[in-house]
């Protein structure tokens, strides 16, 4: 095979290659962006009963250890202001893992 087409041909194998590696990452970034939809709606949506469990929670976390709540996030429950002390169902939370990071 001459050398240009040979290199013409390995072009195309990577981009398709990339193509299928981007294609893989759609469902991920789908559901970043659902989640942060449904994260804006709430946040922005706080009914006036919710900000006072809101607070009530900071006011339990305050309480806590910062290792005892790394630990309560690790066993599955919400350490955030939102829902503090919760099982946590999908697994990982924003508010708790940016509230651990502040820590
Ligand atoms: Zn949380």
């Amino acid at each position: 095979m001459r050398q240009l087409t040979q290199a013409f041909l390995e072009v195309e194998e990577k981009l398709i290659s990339l193509l299928e590696e981007v294609r893989s990452l759609m469902p991920y970034v789908q559901s970043l962006e659902d989640e942060n939809l449904r994260l804006k709606r709430e946040s922005c949506a706080l009914p006036e009963k919710e900000t006072e469990r809101v607070i009530a929670n900071a006011a339990r976390i305050e309480g806590v250890a910062h290792d005892n709540l790394v630990r309560l996030y690790k066993d599955g429950f919400h350490v955030c202001h939102l829902y503090f002390g919760q099982p946590m169902e999908a697994g990982a939370c924003l508010f708790c893992a940016g509230f651990l990071r502040r820590e």
